[in-house]
Parts: C-alpha cells; structure tokens; sequence
C-alpha cells in the first residue's frame, strides 16, 4: 500500500459542493491514495472581507500539501474582490495551465467529432499582470509584459508535455506581426526550444488565422502552446467546440505545486438541485492523479468515465434523445462511474496511463538571458496635453535644451507630427519622442524631464529607450 497523497480540497460554491462529492466518491471507490484537508473559500469568505475568497488556512494547508482539487467559486457582484484563481496561481507560480479538449462522438454531439488538442496556456504574464493605470480622464492602459525566461519555461513545458504524452506536434499562436517586441519575443523563444525536440513537429499561426482554423478545423492540431491572453480565451473556445464546457477539467502547474479544476463555473442556477455534470472536475482529478504519480487510478477513473459516457448515461447538459439512454443526476452519474471502474470503453478510445514514462518536467531549466550591451538613446514622454498639434510642437520646439532632438509625437499610437492626418481622432494623452544626439546617462533625462515640467508640460509617465547590442529596442512609431 502506497502513502496517502495530502491535497487539499475546496468545495467551492453553487454546484460545486455536489460535484466534488461526486468526484471524491469517484476517487475513493477506485482507492486513489490521497488524504483529504478541507478549506473553504469563495463567496461566503469573500463577503466576509476576504478580498481574494480565501483565508491564511488555505496557503497553510496548500504548503504542506502542494496539490489543491479546486471546485468553482461563485465572485460575487461588485468591486473590489480579487480573483482567487489568479492569486493562488501567483502565489504558488502557476506558470503553466493546461487544458486537454477532447471531442467523445458520437456520444456527446459536436461538430468536430475527432478533436483532441491540448492548450498550454502562460499563465503568470502578458496582459495578466493586472498592471493598468488612469493616466488622463480618457485614458486607460494595460501593461502587457512578456520575458525570455517566462517563455522558455512554458515552451519548453509545451514540447516536454507532447514527448511525454506520445504527441506529435506543438502549435505556438502570437500576433507578431503586430507585436513585434513582446509576441515577438515569445515566437522566438519557441523557434529556439522547439530545435531542442527535433522528434516533435512545430509550427507558428497568426492567432487570428490561427484561432479561425482552431475553430474551424481543430483535428489539424494537437499541443498547442500561447501567451496568456490569446490562451484564456483560445481554451474555452475549444472547450466549447469538442461539445460542452462541462466536459473538460484543467490543470494549473508550476514548480511549487498544482491546482486542478473544472473549466465551468458554480453555475448558480444549477446549485442545489442535484443536475450539475461533474465530468469536468472528474476529470481535473485525473490530471490530478497522474500529477501525484498515481497513474493505474488515473486510468481506472479516466476509463470508467468514458465507459459511462459511451453507455450513454448523462446527464441534462450533455442529454440527447438520439444518442443517450438515460438521464442521471450528479449522484447517479458518480454512482455509474463507480459501477463501470475496471472496464473499458469499446468505441471511444481507453486511456492507459500506466505506460508513460518520467514526470512532466516544471523545473527552471535556468535561462538562456544573456548580459547584453545596453545603451541609453532616448526617452518617451507621455502628456496630458489638450492642446492642438501645432500649438504643442510650437511648446516643445520653444522648449532650450541641446542633449535630444524632438523626434516623434503619436496619439494613441499613430504619428501627428511630423506627419499628420487630419482625420486623426487626438485623445488628451500624447506620447512624445526625444532621441538623444550622443549616448546619455539617466541623469539628461531627469533634467529633460525637469524643463518639461518647469514649461507647465503635464507629464503622465516615461518610457527609456535603448538599443541593446546596437539594436533599437523600441516601436519604431
Ligand atoms: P458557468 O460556467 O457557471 O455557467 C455557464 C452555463 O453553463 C450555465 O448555463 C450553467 O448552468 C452551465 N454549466 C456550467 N457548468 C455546468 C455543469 N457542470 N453542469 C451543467 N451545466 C453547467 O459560468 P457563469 O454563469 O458565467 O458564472 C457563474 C459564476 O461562476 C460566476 O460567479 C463566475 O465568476 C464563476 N466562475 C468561477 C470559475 C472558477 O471558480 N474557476 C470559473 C468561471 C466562472
């Protein structure tokens, strides 16, 4: 007999309570070896002046235990409440959410009856740095921050996952035609790791062509790896299309711990009355299961699961007068899945767990950064200026300084000056470009500043520019 596995486990909110009940049923009848301590979290902490739905119990109980079977949580309306789920993945360094889409024709109705992709999504970085700020009363904006080392991990993450799963190909989505530094960056993280896997195809989609052939053809792909934005949202999408969100469960990975969970929510309508699909955290607990290194009770779980669907028990969500054969409940369909532990599919493909080899690999592989010349050109100024174009460059141009030269001003990103368009739509936010005419030290960029302000210019924020090994590091609008 094997150690029982700490993990912790929260029965989160709305249908939560009834299909995690379901699921450790599950768990328990195929004899998972796991001990079980219970935290509560969600709305009622929340409400309680929790402003991340959880108490100090639950990092406690997550740093002994390093595993947490997470049910949904209901976010209750309003400001000021945190997400949970961001805070427990920075908190552990999630770094990497994975999220298996599978399509079980022609036992659950879809129009992609042979998908089966995995996304890998980033999941600590981009856009989801939560670094936003009001810089004038029309102006909002988001920092979207990407790093070498952030993508190197999760890339190489990717290609590891498809090695171990026996996958063929690993797909990396950006918008580096656009984003040519930051999207930029992450493609050419994933052109450098993927000559590391020369056992594994790779390939680079624009994400919107991407995301259309995702959802148009998903059979044409398999691991599929992106940045954090286009992730989110790209792994809901195809969730959605394999037939149902209720089907697919997640794993949330990173070097100091896992957190596993459906990709649905508390449903709140559904609570309470026994009707909720558990498939999709039964199916979280078997990411789980094979994270814990319990791979025979991942297979006898993940195979009753399926013998259950093809037998067409299902319940409400997922019933079809054509395909099912019986309409359960949250109870009953745990009480089926148990009756089915030991059997196998017919139709649909059986799982074997048990055949794989080596754990996925979360460690730092250290990082390919290198020390880089860096050299100090320039500087963008962001205004708060109501002023017409020509008045404003009068203003800078009038402006006694000999270290820069006025170069560019844009707003919202398109030139004015030198060029204008007269159709240009001007916000009360300019960005302005000073470029230095010798290499300079941050103190001409202070004093730059400081004229600035004595000249009554309101200035919201800057932005150094540097060239690194010679190279412009900056937009070059
Ligand atoms: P939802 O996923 O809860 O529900 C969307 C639709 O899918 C509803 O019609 C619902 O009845 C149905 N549905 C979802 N899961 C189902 C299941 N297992 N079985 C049968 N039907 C199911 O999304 P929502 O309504 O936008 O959000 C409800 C609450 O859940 C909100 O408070 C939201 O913040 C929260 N939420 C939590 C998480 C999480 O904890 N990870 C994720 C998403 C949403």
């Amino acid at each position: 007999m094997s150690t029982k596995h700490p993990i912790t486990v929260a029965y989160g909110d709305g249908i939560g309570p009834e299909i995690m009940q379901a699921t450790l049923d599950i768990l328990d009848a195929a004899g998972a070896q796991i001990s079980i301590e219970k935290v509560d979290i969600g709305e009622k902490l929340y409400l309680a002046g929790h402003p991340t739905g959880m108490g100090d119990d639950v990092y406690e109980s997550l740093k002994r235990t390093k595993v947490f079977l997470k049910a949904p949580i209901t976010t209750p309306q309003g400001g000021g409440y945190r997400s949970l789920n961001v805070t427990i993945r920075t908190k552990l360094g999630l770094f990497a959410n994975i999220r298996p889409c599978v399509s079980f024709a022609p036992f659950v109705k879809t129009k992609h009856p042979k998908m089966d992709v995995v996304i890998v999504r980033e999941n600590e970085e981009d856009l989801y740095t939560g670094i936003e700020y009001q810089q004038t009363p029309d102006v909002v904006c988001a920092t979207k921050l990407i790093s070498r080392s952030g993508s190197e991990r999760i890339c190489r993450f990717a290609f590891e996952y498809a090695r171990r799963f026996g996958r063929k190909k690993v797909t990396c989505f950006t918008k580096d035609n656009i984003l040519k530094l930051t999207d930029g960056l992450f493609h050419q993280v994933f052109e450098e790791i993927a000559e590391q896997y020369s056992d594994i195809e790779n390939e680079h989609w624009i994400v919107d062509i991407g995301a259309a052939k995702l959802a148009d053809t998903p059979e044409a792909f398999d691991v599929v790896v992106l940045p954090n934005l286009y992730g989110d949202i790209l792994s809901d999408v195809s969730a959605q299309i394999t037939g149902s969100v209720g089907l697919a469960g997640s794993a949330n990975i990173g070097a100091k711990g896992a957190m596993f969970e459906a990709i649905h929510g508390s449903a709140p309508r559904r609570a309470g009355q026994n009707v909720a699909n558990p498939s999709g955290l039964i199916l979280a607990s078997v990411l789980m299961l094979m994270h814990i290194h319990q791979p025979e009770c991942a297979t006898l779980v993940h195979n009753a699961w399926l013998k259950t669907m093809e037998d067409g028990v299902h319940t409400y969500d997922i019933f079809d007068d054509s395909i099912s054969k019986e309409k359960v409940s949250t109870s009953s369909f745990a009480e089926a899945v148990i009756k089915r532990l030991g059997q196998k599919p017919k139709t649909l493909a059986a799982v074997d767990y048990t055949t794989q080899t080596g754990q996925q690999s979360v460690a730092h592989h250290g990082t390919s950064v290198k020390q880089q010349e860096r050299a100090l050109v320039g500087v963008d100024i962001y205004l708060y200026c109501h002023e017409d174009v020509q008045t404003l460059v009068d203003h800078l141009q009038g402006l006694q300084q000999t270290e820069f030269d006025l170069k560019l001003i844009t707003n919202r990103g398109v030139e004015v000056w030198p060029h204008h368009s007269e159709d240009t739509l001007c916000v009360d936010q300019f960005r302005v470009r000073f470029e230095a005419k010798n290499p300079i030290k941050g103190g001409a960029i202070t004093a730059l500043l400081t004229h600035c302000i004595e000249n009554k210019l309101d200035v919201i924020k800057t932005e150094n520019l540097y060239t690194f090994n010679g190279a412009k590091s900056y937009s070059h609008i």
